[in-house]
């Protein structure tokens, strides 16, 4: 009989020639452990999903909860259910007067799909602008304004009337004008490096867009729920979106996204014709259950400071040769080294120490720190101890 591993290489289908490979037996905590017998430190939490950890009991609980309640009942928009309800309020209250309403979905890209749809309707516009570098997701109408040829060339043609635009420059900022329908972006970039928006330039994008009635978009897909050390970034630079995009850490493990905009744009989802944006599963109940108690834990447990905490530790821990620096915000960091070889070098042998760090899409001298919020100090102090010797050893 075939065994799960030989399942997954003959018949699971496969992104790359060089899958990780690691067979999870359990995840709690910060750790995985492996069939093989092996504890292992995630530091990358499923890339910025486990904020609280793996299997956090009162997410557990309110899984089985609700399990017990009803699964699926109806496609999305029809039925009132209880979990979808509150965790849309809880939500809400979170975020400023012209975001407080939210449609669900089932995963990032799946968000932004519906806020580019959203755009398109409320503005009757058409043109849309990126920016280079940026990852906004895999579906078509994502991987339009994702701004990485690579990636983007295979499927040609995509969406037409989309721009790039460079981060953090002011260059061509008049291509931003009364024809466009969006501006889509990450305030800090994930996938190209882990860059932060300067504020003032961020500032000036959101003047340009009022200006012309553009709708700006912010894709928090990576970066909400805690993880930069306010429930979403935008919060730290007095910028406000039209449209904002989240899942990932949304759903404390479990698949679930959203976007959220005023009552007003959200009209155009209503009419012309009726039920013009509907999917089955968003907001799944077992999902809006997790949901709902993964960020009541948040709040309660004051882990967004707790992400500051981190971003000081990992800043103040790892200096010296090798280090180019490290940034980002809160448990949104990339250490960047001096080179490739290097990069490749510690991740391997972070990995034999079994502590699984990860890669960024667009770099491959950065390597992704985003461990999840909970982390005990002591095994926080391990990995910046383990990091630094690697490194040092080396460079
Ligand atoms: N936007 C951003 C900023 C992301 O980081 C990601 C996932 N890495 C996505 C969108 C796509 O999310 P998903 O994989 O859930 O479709």
């Amino acid at each position: 009989m075939n065994t799960s591993k030989d399942n997954f290489y003959q018949f699971v289908a496969q992104t790359s020639d060089f899958p990780i490979g690691l067979e999870i037996d359990r995840a709690e905590s910060c750790f995985f452990y492996t069939k093989d017998g092996k504890k292992i430190i995630d530091f990358i939490s499923g890339i910025a999903v486990s904020s609280l950890g793996h299997r956090h009991p009162k997410v557990v609980q309110a899984i089985k909860e609700q399990v017990d309640k009803h699964l699926h009942v109806m496609v999305y928009g029809e039925f009132i259910q209880k979990p979808q309800s509150d965790f849309a309020g809880l939500i809400a209250s979170q975020l400023p007067e012209s975001l407080k309403r939210v449609y669900f979905t089932n995963s990032g890209t799946e968000s932004n799909e519906g806020a580019l749809k959203l755009a398109k309707k409320f503005t009757e516009r058409s043109k849309l602008i990126g920016f280079k570098n940026s990852y906004h997701g895999d579906s078509h109408g994502s991987l339009s304004v994702t701004g990485r040829d690579v990636y983007r060339e295979p499927f040609l043609p995509l969406l037409p009337d989309v721009h790039f635009l460079t981060f953090n420059s002011y260059e061509n900022l008049d291509l931003i004008d009364e024809k466009t329908a969006a501006v889509i972006m990450e305030p800090i970039q994930g996938e190209g490096g882990i860059v932060p928006a300067d504020k003032t330039w961020l500032q000036e994008i959101r003047k340009r867009c009022t200006e012309v009635g553009a709708l700006l978009i912010f894709d928090e897909i990576q970066s909400g729920f805690g993880r930069t050390g306010s429930m979403f970034v935008f919060q730290q630079y007095d910028v406000v979106p039209d449209i904002l995009t989240m899942a990932k850490a949304m759903g404390g493990g479990m698949p679930i996204g959203g976007f959220a905009s005023s009552n007003e744009i959200f009209e155009a989802f209503k009419n012309d014709p009726p039920l013009n944006h509907v999917t089955t599963f968003g907001g799944h109940p077992v999902s809006c259950a997790a949901g709902l108690a993964n960020l009541q834990v948040l709040l309660d447990e004051d882990l967004i400071q707790r992400a500051k905490w981190i971003e000081e530790k990992v800043k103040s821990g790892l200096t010296g040769r090798g280090i180019v620096e490290v940034r980002g915000k809160g448990a949104m960091l990339g250490l960047e080294l001096a080179s490739r070889e290097l990069t490749q070098q510690v991740v391997e042998a972070a990995m034999e120490k079994n502590i699984l760090l990860g890669w960024t899409l667009h770099s491959n001298t950065l390597i992704r720190l985003a461990p999840p919020l909970t982390i005990p100090e002591e095994i926080l102090d391990l990995v910046i101890e383990t990091l630094k010797s690697l490194i040092s050893e080396f460079a």
